[in-house]
């Protein structure tokens, strides 16, 4: 194995022990690479709603041996509804016949946020590199070095810090301030700067007790004016539910973030009438309610996602490509934190011919440029649904009936694992064992998946030029 520059084993500074963070740290676990992850929390569970593993997150949770555990803890997706807000039903799907799900074998799996994190936590054997209750504050990069400066006072060094600490990630805002202000980067005539990140949703992500008429493992959308809800019935018949209200629309001024009831009772008072499933009003689901919150729905794709010894992963650098109407944020969160420990891992045994700062930046640039090709496509369906779901445009509406119909074929191609679909490359690929033909890590051809995309990019495409025309 190669050593650094200085001949210490290569050490990585994990900031955050959330999806991508742990996820991560279970990845390095199995390389000779040295690790240390810092958590801003003191608590290692995690609160939040209901997240859906797709096939391209679920074949990582399994190459890590934590599949089991995800299928026991969270219900299988059995059926995808999508309604308008009169209670029409637009179309029903029933999950398990969707293509990826029939070719990879792995279901679509509805689980707790708080569950997943434990998850990660508790099948995590080398403890005594978790640090909680260390927010990371201040980084300092030299030609040799990174030192990760935590509020308690304490720091840690290393040769790469990873920012896995979400949307208002430090690590990029202390990224962003090395390449503008001491390195003054330009891109040619261009000076190179992070984009802004923007919410023009808010969203409210809720869990509530079971309620008869909701099914285990269905999951209901719904198409309002200005708004759209996703219901998603886990296990124990929990509802999890989440609403994304377009803020240009909304009638009152919303609070940007909050988690009182009262306050949170008025944001949601236009909605308690309308249907969001069969003779279901969210007036029902809401009055069930045992914890919710209002967020910003922020979106940004980053232009960078690594500097230096500085790199990026998760919501950290790709947060709007998961606005949750497409439900992959957690999966790609999996996926980018799988990649870059394949990149890594790489360079750990690579050679040392040239220095460790150069190859270093080579490698992470290859990541990045490799992962965004990937996400970019997920952030451009991710912004046109959020946009298209919640309209008021009878534009936008048309093609809202024209989505909703298409939903079958939509969480297909977006869950498929193909070859850009990123798994640990150093692990092997598990069979599964109720696999009818075929392993589940089968990656879809490419020639077979260009055809299939067809319509999906056909509609993109229509979206997108409706969207530029709206100026929306
Ligand atoms: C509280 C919360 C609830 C959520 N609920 C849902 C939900 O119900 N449904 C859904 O689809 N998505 C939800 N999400 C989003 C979802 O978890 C992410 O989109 C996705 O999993 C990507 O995760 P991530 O690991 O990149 O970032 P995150 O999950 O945001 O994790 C970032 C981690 O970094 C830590 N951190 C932040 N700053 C620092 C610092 N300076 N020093 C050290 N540590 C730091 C945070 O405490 C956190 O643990 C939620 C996110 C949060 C933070």
């Amino acid at each position: 194995m190669s050593k650094t520059d200085s001949q210490r084993p290569f050490h990585v500074i994990i900031v955050g022990a959330s999806i991508a963070g742990l996820t991560l740290a279970h990845c390095l676990s199995s390389t000779s690479i040295d690790f240390t992850v810092l958590e801003a929390r003191s608590d290692p569970f995690s609160d939040g709603a209901g997240l859906t593993i797709s096939p391209n997150g679920a074949r990582i949770l399994d190459q890590l041996g934590l599949y089991q555990d995800v299928l026991d803890q969270g219900e299988r997706m059995v059926s995808h509804s999508t309604w308008i807000e009169n209670g029409h039903l637009l179309r029903r799907v029933d999950t398990r016949q969707i293509r990826s799900v029939r070719r990879t074998h792995y279901p679509l799996i509805i689980i707790s946020r708080r569950a997943l994190l434990g998850i990660l936590y508790t099948r995590f054997q080398r403890r005594s590199c978790l640090s909680f209750g260390r927010r990371v504050c201040r980084i300092e990069p030299s030609a040799k070095e990174v030192t990760v400066c935590s509020a308690d006072g304490s720091s840690v060094s290393g040769d790469l810090v990873v920012g896995a600490d979400g949307v208002y990630s430090t690590v990029r805002t202390q990224m962003w301030h090395h390449i503008n202000n001491v390195d003054n980067a330009f891109v040619g005539l261009y000076r190179l700067s992070e984009v802004p990140l923007t919410d023009s949703f808010a969203g409210v992500f809720g869990t509530s007790q079971s309620m008869p008429s909701l099914e285990r493992g269905s999951v209901h959308r719904t198409y309002g004016h200005g708004w759209s809800t996703i219901i998603m019935i886990g296990k124990d018949s929990k509802v999890f539910w989440f609403i994304s209200i377009a803020r240009a629309g909304a009638s009152q001024a919303m609070p940007h973030r909050s988690s009182d009831r009262a306050c949170l009772a008025r944001v949601v008072e236009p909605l308690l009438e309308k249907h969001i499933a069969c003779n279901v009003k969210f007036g029902e689901i809401f009055d069930r309610t045992e914890s919710c919150m209002l967020v910003p729905l922020e979106e940004s794709l980053q232009t960078r996602w690594s500097w230096g010894r500085f790199v990026g992963i998760g919501d950290a650098v790709h947060k709007a490509s998961m606005t949750p109407n497409l439900a992959e944020g957690a999966n790609c969160a999996i996926e980018s934190a799988a990649s870059l420990a394949n990149y890594l891992s790489a360079f750990a045994r690579g050679s040392t011919s040239s220095s460790t700062q150069e190859r270093l930046d080579l490698t992470l640039k290859i990541w990045e440029d490799s992962r965004k090709r990937r996400i970019k496509s997920l952030f451009i369906v991710s912004q046109c649904a959020a946009r298209i779901e919640a309209t008021t445009s009878w534009v936008l509406m048309l093609l809202q009936t024209f989505v909703g119909l298409m939903h079958e074929t939509g969480i297909g191609l977006l869950t498929d694992i193909t070859s850009r679909t990123a798994r640990v490359d150093y692990l092997p690929l598990p069979r599964r064992r109720d696999a009818e033909h075929d392993p589940g890590n089968k990656e879809e051809p490419r020639g077979n998946m260009q055809l299939s995309t067809l319509p999906l990019t056909a509609t993109v495409s229509l979206m997108l030029y409706v969207l530029h025309a709206l100026g929306m």
